[in-house]
């Protein structure tokens, strides 16, 4: 920042606090308002659209400056951490009437947009996270942490793609390198996430952090979390009580799921829109609380492989549906539960007032009620979730005793705390009370005395308690005893020596007992700190009970069954739906269909006309696998289903995702990922590929690609095709079967029965679809003419292995002319070994001088 003229000591001390927050907007209070100055002030008028003024306007060089009235910054502070950006917020740390020469400040908090903690924009059903990252030793050390919530996980990752799978499931908005990451991987991360980078802090020992990693086993991982948690001190610069010991997890006991996959089938956000609407979370969310929302979505993100695990959750569906009780009451319960995991954030942050306590109250007296009615279920799936359902009556109580049912939004302007619960206070109380007792009685011994009728007390800001009388009644004042004040238009106010007394009496009660009000609420605050631990227990657990009616609901209201889940590679599904789009058309509209492939099945290929229902057929099982490892029933008559351990997709529309890359790249990428990763337990769906390149070039790689997964990768695969040429491929590999999608022609129309039927298709339905499509009659006159040439032409159908040998051909006579080809001819005749080095050497010359 370029300085002309000398700097006032104000701005020395601005200068030098902004010297240490380069990458946010300093919030220097001044006042009653937050200034921000230079760069910060010209950029933040633009976003906020505030006025930019200038500091020193007559100087030669004015400091741009604008500002935001305190009271009303948060909105501000909202707005610009969600474009991405930091705020710093600098107060006034010592009070101005006692300090000598320049009031101290300091950054109280970095607000960034990972350790937002109370937000309007702070969605209740999303999680927060802030991610830390580092590399050594050939792998990332890899941990998360909700600063709203306390939950705290880390892991060690293998490589670059698994760091962006998991950065992308959690949706990180910030991420604090600890270590040199490369900028590839930095660019990719934020071209995907669009997320803000901080760098690490400087690490101080610290028992907290020690006791909270104390649990993780890698050292990696340990000195990842350390960071985090010592970028969340410095940043937040106050108690971290609620953050929850570290957890060790590893993405490799969830069934995995790359990026693209969760995205192309639509788990959590609309390809479309990117909003919830119209997704599987969408559907399955009949939760009654945020934190059941969070919980069902990290079901959702990590689906579980552990057949026991999976029965457990099932098991406890089962017992809801089966149970006497209604469902509606357990609900009603739910429902006034408050989200007791931002709230313990907020307690120990010291953000709480009287009406969160109230709040937590009701949230707390739900539980007894959950509980009875979750006792009546008659089975042990529960036991172990009932025991964490503790309802933690001793802070009922307190608040109950402590808190002011009509508490006001502010905690320093008293009513807060009831009256009984302190001697002390009841004593203020009482004087407070009394005093306007007091007052009524003076008021009416002054009318006596006087003789005036209309003489009253009343009270102002500036000059107290007062006794006011109208001019006209002035005259009947005898000297003495009244003390004039203040004069108005019609009136004069007086004071009396009673009057002042009382007055001193009232106002000191009444400060003393705002300061006493204070006090016990903290102490209240800080007794409930004392409870987080189980607080956070109870919350996780009412979560789960959330996700589990949740589901239930579903179940029942869908008509969804209880999967039967097997390791023998088996899997049968009779009249499976797709979830989203019969909930989206309607039960009667959705035309189920079945599937069968036994251990010995490994391929269904699938062949059928456009728009015939392919790749819905394929997102139904996707979307049918992971409801089932989640825990939830499934859209079907019965299933019976392998447990899978990672899902692949290449289902259409993410054509367009990654700018710059061709369709066809994109395809061979994700192809390549399950080809190189899936194992005999994954699932591969793989919708028309091939279909980015040219027909030959992409026929061929599709068979290749077929004949790999049957052979190497043995995955069961679902791969839908427009080569018809690649049906006869079941004459050669054994575990390929065909199926396709029925359709019916009537009266030259064609009908799609969305109906998947054993078999491959005979006929391509490319012109009739146009023809719905409303493409010109003409054109499509032509276009089945041309069809009958061609086939006309073609005489007998193409066997892929042919296919194959006329791509060689074909790129023979294309690329070579006729001399290569004479040079070629000549290569294969010399005989090698009855050739000397020197010929050899003769040989090369010619062959080079003929092309
Ligand atoms: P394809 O992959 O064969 O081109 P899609 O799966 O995209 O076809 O389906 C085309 C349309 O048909 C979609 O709009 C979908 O809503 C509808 N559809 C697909 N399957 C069914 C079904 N089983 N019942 C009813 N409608 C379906």
């Amino acid at each position: 920042m370029p300085q002309k003229t000398k700097n006032t000591p104000m701005m020395e001390q601005y200068l030098k606090i902004k010297a240490n927050y380069q990458d946010a907007f300093l919030f220097y209070r001044l006042g009653d308002f937050y200034e921000m100055f230079y760069d910060d002030a010209i950029k933040a008028a633009q976003i906020l659209e505030l006025t930019l003024t200038s500091r020193n306007r007559n100087a030669d060089d004015p400091i741009p400056m604008c500002g935001v009235p305190y009271h009303a910054a948060q909105g501000y502070i909202d707005t610009l951490i969600e474009q991405g950006y930091k705020v710093a917020i600098c107060e006034q740390v010592e009070d101005p009437k006692t300090a000598k020469g320049m009031v101290k400040r300091e950054v109280v908090q970095l607000v960034t947009p990972g350790t937002v903690m109370d937000a309007k924009g702070l969605a209740a059903k999303d999680n927060n996270f802030l991610t830390a990252l580092s590399f050594n030793d050939n792998q990332y050390g890899f941990a998360y942490v909700d600063l709203s919530t306390g939950e705290l996980k880390a892991t060690t990752l293998p490589d670059e793609e698994a760091v962006l799978n998991e950065a992308s499931a959690l949706q990180t908005k910030e991420i604090v390198f600890t270590s040199e990451i490369s900028s590839d991987l930095q660019q990719t991360l934020k071209k995907r996430l669009n997320l803000v980078f901080s760098s690490q802090m400087e690490m101080k020992e610290n028992a907290e952090f020690q006791f909270l990693t104390s649990e993780l086993t890698e050292t990696i991982e340990k000195e990842v979390t350390g960071k985090l948690l010592c970028y969340l001190a410095e940043t937040q610069k106050r108690s971290l009580a609620h953050i929850q010991k570290a957890q060790e997890y590893q993405p490799d006991h969830y069934l995995k799921m790359d990026y693209y996959s969760k995205f192309n089938l639509e788990l959590a956000q609309s390809i479309r829109t990117g909003k919830k609407q119209g997704t599987l979370l969408w559907l399955l969310d009949e939760t009654k609380t945020a934190m059941g929302g969070r919980l069902l979505k990290q079901w959702l993100d990590r689906p579980l492989i552990q057949k026991k695990q999976i029965f457990a959750r099932q098991e406890m569906v089962q017992s809801l549906l089966d149970s006497y009780f209604e469902r509606a009451d357990l609900q009603e319960n739910l429902t006034k539960v408050y989200d007791l995991e931002r709230l313990a954030g907020r307690v120990a942050f010291g953000n709480v007032n009287g009406r969160d306590l109230l709040q937590l109250k009701t949230s707390l007296v739900q539980v007894p009620q959950i509980r009875t009615l979750l006792n009546g279920i008659n089975t042990g799936a529960w036991n172990d979730l009932l025991l964490d359902l503790e309802p933690l009556d001793d802070l009922v109580t307190l608040i109950e005793q402590a808190i002011n049912e009509e508490a006001p939004l502010a905690i320093t302007e008293g009513n807060v705390i009831k009256d009984g619960f302190n001697d002390q206070l009841d004593q203020y109380r009482l004087a407070m009370r009394n005093g306007k007792q007091w007052l009524a009685e003076l008021e009416a011994s002054e009318r006596e005395a006087t003789g005036i009728k209309n003489l009253k007390v009343g009270f102002n800001r500036v000059f107290g308690y007062y006794i006011e009388i109208t001019k006209a009644n002035l005259g009947n004042l005898a000297e003495g005893r009244y003390e004039r004040k203040q004069t108005l238009a019609n009136a004069e106010r007086f004071i009396t020596p009673e009057l002042k007394k009382l007055e001193t009496q009232i106002l000191e009660a009444e400060e003393k007992s705002v300061d006493l009000e204070y006090q016990l609420f903290l102490a209240v605050r800080e007794e409930i700190k004392q409870a987080i631990t189980r607080l956070q227990k109870l919350a996780k657990a009412l979560s789960e009970v959330d996700v589990l009616q949740s589901f239930a609901t579903i179940a029942e209201r869908y008509q969804y069954v209880r999967p039967q889940l097997n390791n023998q590679h088996e899997l049968t599904i009779k009249e499976g739906r797709h979830p989203v789009v019969e909930k989206v058309l309607g039960h009667q509209e959705y035309i189920p269909n079945s599937i069968t492939m036994d251990q010995e099945t490994l391929i269904l290929l699938i062949t059928g006309p456009n728009m015939s229902g392919k790749s819905t057929y394929m997102r139904q099982l996707a979307l049918t696998v992971i409801m089932a490892q989640m825990g939830s029933f499934v859209p079907a008559e019965s299933a019976n289903l392998p447990v899978f351990d990672r899902i692949f997709t290449r289902i259409g529309a993410s054509d367009d995702l990654i700018a710059g890359q061709s369709t066809f790249m994109v395809e061979m990428m994700e192809a390549n990922q399950a080809l190189r990763h899936a194992t005999n337990n994954s699932l591969i769906l793989f919708d028309e590929l091939g279909r980015g390149t040219a027909t030959y070039d992409g026929m061929a790689l599709a068979q290749a690609i077929i004949e790999y997964i049957h052979k190497v990768v043995k995955a069961k695969t679902l791969f839908s095709t427009h080569y018809h040429e690649l049906t006869v491929l079941d004459e050669v590999l054994p575990q390929l079967r065909n199926i396709h999608v029925g359709a019916v022609e009537k009266d030259g129309e064609v009908v799609f029965l969305h109906k998947m039927m054993e078999g491959a298709a005979d006929k391509s339905y490319g012109i009739h679809v146009a023809k719905i499509a409303g493409l010109p009659t003409d054109l499509l006159e032509r276009a089945a003419t041309i069809l009958q040439h061609l086939e006309k032409q073609d005489g007998t159908k193409a066997q892929p292995t042919q296919v194959a040998e006329e791509v060689e051909q074909i790129s023979l006579f294309q690329e070579v002319s006729t001399e290569e080809l004479g040079v070629i001819d000549t290569l294969k005749k010399i005989d090698l070994l009855d050739t000397t080095p020197r010929e050899a050497l003769n040989i090369l010359y010619e062959l080079q001088k003929r092309i």
